[in-house]
C-alpha cells in the first residue's frame, strides 16, 4: 500500500486543507500502519502540549531558591574554614620550624642534659627552665628574636582576621540577594 502523501501529513504541523483532512481520515481507516503511526505521533504531540503547562508545585521555586543560596552559604563557610584549616596548619609549621631552629642553634645537649638533671624535683626543672630560657634570651642574636617575633605577629593577625571571617559568616543567616 502507499502511505504517502498520508504519511507526511500525519507529521507535518501545519493544518491540512478541507479536501486533504478527507483524504487522510479516508486512509486512516483502511490502512492499520499509518494509524498506528498517527496515534504514536498524537501521544507525542500529546505530552509535549502538556508537559509545559504543569504549574510547578507552589513554593517550588522560593524553596529552590533558598536551598542554593543556603549550599552556597555551606560551600562558602567551607572554603572559608579550608582556609583557616590551611593558615593554622602552616602557622604550627612555622611556629615548630622556629622551634626547631633555636633548640638546633642552641647546644640541644646541655639543654636535655640540663632537662634530665633536673627531674629529680619539680622546683629544680622550673628553675632549671627558667635558667634556660633566661640563658637562650642572653645568648640568641637579637634579629632572630625580631624575626621570630615578627613572624609570629604576622601570623597572629592572619589568624585573627581568619577568625573574623569565620565568624562573621557563620552569623550570617543567609546570604544577601542582590
Ligand atoms: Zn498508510
Amino acid at each position: 500500500m502507499n502511505h504517502q502523501p498520508f504519511n507526511e501529513w500525519i507529521y507535518q504541523d501545519a493544518p491540512l486543507t478541507e479536501q486533504d483532512e478527507q483524504e487522510l481520515k479516508a486512509h486512516l481507516k483502511t490502512c492499520p500502519v499509518c494509524q498506528d503511526n498517527d496515534k504514536a505521533w498524537q501521544d507525542v504531540n500529546g505530552m509535549l502540549k502538556s508537559a509545559p503547562m504543569m504549574p510547578a508545585a507552589p513554593g517550588f521555586v522560593n524553596r529552590w531558591q533558598a536551598s542554593l543560596a543556603d549550599r552556597r552559604q555551606k560551600e562558602l563557610r567551607r572554603q572559608v574554614w579550608m582556609g583557616f584549616l590551611i593558615l593554622s596548619g602552616a602557622f604550627l609549621l612555622t611556629l615548630a620550624l622556629i622551634i626547631l631552629f633555636i633548640v638546633l642553634n642552641h647546644s640541644p645537649v646541655s639543654l636535655f642534659t640540663q632537662v634530665f638533671e633536673s627531674l629529680t624535683g619539680a622546683w629544680l626543672v622550673f628553675l632549671e627552665a627558667k635558667a634556660s630560657i633566661t640563658h637562650w634570651l642572653q645568648t640568641i642574636p637579637p634579629l632572630l628574636i625580631g624575626a621570630g617575633l615578627l613572624v609570629f605577629a604576622s601570623w597572629c593577625t592572619v589568624l585573627v582576621l581568619a577568625w573574623n571571617l569565620v565568624f562573621r559568616i557563620s552569623s550570617r543567616k543567609g546570604i544577601p540577594t542582590k
